[in-house]
Parts: structure tokens; sequence; C-alpha cells
């Protein structure tokens, strides 16, 4: 096997996850070049950059130190595509829409060297309906790489092969992603939600289901399934807010559209109560409110 040199990342979405994959690749000594939509004139990158400033006040700190974030460089789609093509490894962590992510596949491809890597950070759409949007050459090359929340501090990583993945490409970045970034990595097959989120996510649904059945608060639930079992940060509200409650719903309907014949199926719904909170804009950490007000 040839050995998989990564010089210089794209990541695609300065979001909660895009962000923070940035970080700790430039923590690795890795230099990114991290993407987002084009805000408005005079301040192009300004989603970037905002997210980029956003990564200091994040506990616990996502960046070693101030000197790592020179290793990011700011960038839109509109203005900097001609940079992807110096990249040997592209992670696109978009928000977690099928249609979206297809779409900017189709824009990117032109311009992605054709010895590059590509791979979503998706929670558990389908990788091999992903791939589709990808012509043959780069379809060889793409595959899931899926961090989780924090991906500084979450040692594990998925990766998923598509039905065209070179096994090759699989075996590279399974090395890199052990060597460079230290992660326990596991091979995850195309299911939805793969392994980790098929079962993290189900245990939220139904801590959040026995809430309303036993009449609990979710301080009272957190307090039950954080620190008390061993989880020092994590707790089943607390996560969901970490997470962002949209991206949460997302998750849970590739679960309820995917998963019919599930004998779980019916406890695939978020409560109405957090929905609502979706609907008025409050998502969670990354909006300053979501089930907890002040984050
Ligand atoms: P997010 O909502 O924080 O950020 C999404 C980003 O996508 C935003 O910066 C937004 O500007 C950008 N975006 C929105 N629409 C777009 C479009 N049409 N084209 C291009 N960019 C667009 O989302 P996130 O939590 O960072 O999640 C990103 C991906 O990572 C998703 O696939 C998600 O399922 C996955 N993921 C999330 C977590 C988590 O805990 N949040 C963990 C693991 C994996």
């Amino acid at each position: 096997m040839s050995k998989f040199v990564v010089k210089h990342v794209a990541v695609l979405g300065a979001g909660v996850m895009g962000a923070q994959i940035a970080a700790h690749l430039a923590n690795a000594g890795v230099p990114v070049t991290l993407f987002d939509l084009a805000a408005r004139e005079g301040d192009r990158n300004g989603i970037v950059n905002k997210a980029l400033a956003g990564l200091k006040k994040l506990e616990p700190a996502p960046l070693a130190g101030a000197a790592r974030l020179a290793l990011i460089t700011p960038a839109n789609y509109d203005d900097h595509l001609d940079a992807l093509r110096g990249c040997d490894l592209i992670i696109e962590a978009i928000a977690e829409r099928m249609d979206w992510k297809t779409a900017l596949y189709e824009r990117i491809a032109p311009h992605v060297s054709p010895d590059a890597i590509i791979a979503s950070n998706t929670s558990g759409l389908s990788i091999d309906a992903l791939a589709n949007a990808l012509p043959d050459s780069l379809r060889e090359r793409f595959c899931g790489i899926h961090f989780f929340n924090p991906p500084r501090y979450m040692r594990l990583v998925e990766i998923i092969a598509t039905s065209h993945t070179q096994p090759a490409v699989l075996d590279q970045v399974e090395t890199w992603l052990t060597s460079t970034l230290g992660k326990g990595v596991i091979r995850a097959l195309d299911t939805p939600n793969f392994v980790a989120n098929r079962i993290g996510v189900f245990s939220i649904l139904a801590a959040m289901h026995h809430t309303a059945r036993l009449g609990l608060g979710f301080d009272e639930v957190d307090a039950l399934t954080g620190p008390k079992i061993g989880r020092p940060k994590s707790a089943t509200y607390r996560t969901a807010d970490v997470v962002g409650l949209d991206t949460l719903a997302h998750v849970v309907g590739t679960m309820e559209k995917n998963l019919p014949d599930d004998p779980w199926h019916r406890y695939f719904a978020l409560p109405e109560w957090l929905s609502a909170l979706i609907q008025k804009g409050a998502l969670g950490q990354k909006t300053g409110a979501g089930v907890y007000r002040k984050q």
C-alpha cells in the first residue's frame, strides 16, 4: 500500500463539527483550508471567521494555542474553489441534508485533484447515496469519516466504505487517522446512522421518552444520565444542546425514514417541545439557547 501523505486538508463547513475538526487538525500540525458559504460583501469569509473566533470560547478548548489558528485559512465556495486543487484530503462537514451535500459535491468535483480522498462527516446518511453525486473517478476515492463531538477529545472515528470505494483508500484513511490523530478507528457498514449513533441516539430518545413517562425534569434526567454514571460532561439534554437540536432532528429523521421495520420505530421521534424549540431557532449551544437557555 502506498503511503498517503496529507499535506493540506480542506474542511467544508465551519459549523459545530467542521470548525472543531479544523482545530483538531491544526493541533496535529496539519494545514487546513476551512470553507463555508460566502457571507455578505465586505466580509466574504464571515461565517468561517465567526466560527474560528467561537472556538476560543468552547470548553474544553479545541485549540491548543493561538499559534495553531494560523494553520487554518478561511475560505468560501464562491471565491476560493481553486484552493481545493492543492488538498490531499477533503472532509465535508456541512448540515445533515442529503440534497445540500450532493449539490456541494457536484460543485466542487471539477476543482478536486484526482489523487485526493474525499470524505463525509455525516452522522448517518447513506455514504453510497452521497457518492452518487461524484464522477466515477472520485467515487472510488470517497468514504465516510465520522468524527464524534468534540472531535479533539473523542477517540472514536467510524470509517465507512461505499460499494465503489477502493480498499486501499480505506486503508490509507485508517492509517492516517491512527498515526496522525491518534484515533481509534472502526469500520462501519453503510447503514442508517452507522454503529455509534444508532445506539447513542436511540439511548437519547429512550431517555427523553422516559422523561415524559415519569414526569421528570430535563435537569433531573441529566443528573441521572451524566456524572453519576461516569459521563463527566455529557448527559442526555446537555448532549442534545452540544450536538445541535436541528442536527439531532436530522439524525433521528434518518432512522425514522430508513428503518420502518425496526421494532423500536415508534420511538424514533423527538418530543414535541423539543421540535418547537427548533422551530423557534433555539438550536442549542451554537445559537446560545436550546434545552438550556444560557450556554
Ligand atoms: P452545523 O449546523 O453546526 O453547521 C453546518 C454548516 O453547514 C454551517 O456552517 C452552514 O453554513 C453550512 N451549510 C448550511 N447549508 C449549506 C449548504 N447548502 N451548502 C454548504 N454549506 C451549508 O452542523 P454540524 O453539527 O457541524 O454538522 C455537520 C455535519 O457533521 C453533519 O453531517 C452532522 O450530521 C455531522 N456530525 C455532527 C455532529 C455534532 O455533534 N453536531 C457529530 C458528528 C457528525
